[in-house]
């Protein structure tokens, strides 16, 4: 195995996609420090500057100081304080859904629900858009299940493959994003949750973006629809500023997941200090109206900016812009390019993005200001 290290980094670093970890140090609001310089951020998820709201810190250590550091077991068996429950229902009426389940991590919570779901109805037709999260691959694969995947956002392509793979199934699954992580555009969830209802099918939307962000009190996209998705799941650690995940569903479908998911059952419940900074993020952002505008008018102002400069942005329409540059190399030369001049703008390369679409993901948040977006331009104008 030891040599099959060493090629597979070799490999990765002769392609241009070797990665490595390279530390950051929070700076002032929006930005980071990295080698001794001041970099403005935009390569967070933090969208709302809530990973260093005050308030959030504050809560996190009451609750540590109140209910301790560690949960002490898992939520079956004695993990389950009275305040997993409390913030349970606060997600439940945030997401506007009969329940919700918090779990350790969002990339956990949609590993554990696939395998879930798919052991109910082994043989269930699963359709999902190109460009979901690793994640929900990864559970779709764990249930070791073929599914079907449709052109990004093509619900026309969804519903052929749902008449061709899904009439003779015995069930049918449909995975999108509300917002999509690398692409920053919006599924039209409406439309979607139609085609699920005219084919009897499960539909289950990642609002990982979006929550916070997008939606009458930044409750994310699904939770004003009179017709819902069955299943919404979001993380408290890109807008909410924590750390920490969660889906929501009827009580029937939670009932069924505390017994079944096994990423939510043999695992540690989340601690105190966490419940804590959710409780807060949950106090702070359906008030976040005016950041949430901000946020809006920013992304207008950079995207305009960008394609005005001629560079393609794609279908974005929220805070997540891309700059899809092409290969793997010059997306790396674009990244350093910004870094030198004290933006980081992290290039993003296969496999988190489709081959030959590199790209720089910019993101913003509600603390970055008109002036600062206006320098991005201004560097962004250097390379044309
Ligand atoms: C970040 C992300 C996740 C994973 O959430 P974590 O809480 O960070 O593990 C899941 N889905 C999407 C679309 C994401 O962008």
């Amino acid at each position: 195995m030891h040599e099959r290290f060493a090629e597979a980094i070799a490999e990765r670093k002769a392609s241009d996609r070797y990665r490595s970890l390279r530390a950051i140090t929070p700076g002032p609001p929006g930005f980071v420090m990295r080698d001794e310089r001041e970099l403005l951020d935009l390569s967070s998820n933090d969208y709302l500057g809530l990973a260093r709201h005050p308030e959030l810190a504050r809560r996190a250590g009451e609750w540590a100081e109140n209910f301790g550091t560690g949960a002490r077991g898992s939520r079956l068996v004695s993990g389950t304080l009275e305040a997993h429950s409390t913030i349970e229902a606060r997600v439940a009426a945030f997401k506007r859904t009969e329940s919700a389940m918090l779990f350790a991590s969002g990339w956990q919570a949609n590993a554990a629900l696939f395998p879930a779901l798919l052991k109910l109805e082994p043989k269930a037709a699963v359709f999902a858009d190109w460009l979901v999260h690793a994640s929900i691959h990864h559970g779709i694969a764990a249930a070791r299940t073929k599914h079907h995947g449709y052109r990004h956002n093509d619900l026309d392509h969804l519903e052929e493959l749902l008449e061709q793979h899904g009439r003779n199934a015995p069930a049918r699954i449909i995975a999108t994003e509300s917002v999509f992580s690398m692409d920053g555009d919006r599924a039209d969830l409406e439309r979607l949750v139609r085609i699920a209802r005219d084919h009897d099918a499960l539909l289950v939307v990642d609002e990982a973006h979006a929550t916070g962000v997008l939606g009458e009190g930044g409750a994310g996209l699904t939770a004003a629809l009179a017709d819902k998705p069955d299943i919404v799941m979001g993380t408290f650690s890109k807008a909410m500023g924590g750390f920490g995940a969660y889906i929501a569903a009827s009580a029937q479908i939670c009932d069924y997941l505390i017994n079944a998911a096994s990423g939510f059952i043999y695992t540690t419940a989340p601690p105190p200090p966490i419940l804590g900074a959710m409780d807060a993020a949950l106090d702070l952002v359906p008030g976040m109206d005016a950041e949430r505008s901000s946020l809006e008018t920013l992304g207008d102002q950079l995207r305009a900016g960008l394609s005005d400069l001629g560079f393609d942005t794609g279908a974005s329409n929220t805070q997540i812009i891309p700059v899809t540059i092409g290969s793997e190399a010059d997306t790396l030369a674009a990244s350093a390019a910004l870094e030198e001049a004290g933006v980081l703008g992290v290039a993003i390369r296969p496999p988190t993005v489709p081959l030959g679409e590199s790209r720089i993901r910019f993101s913003l948040s509600s603390v970055h200001q008109v002036a600062q977006v206006d320098r991005v331009l201004d560097i962004m104008r250097g390379w044309r």
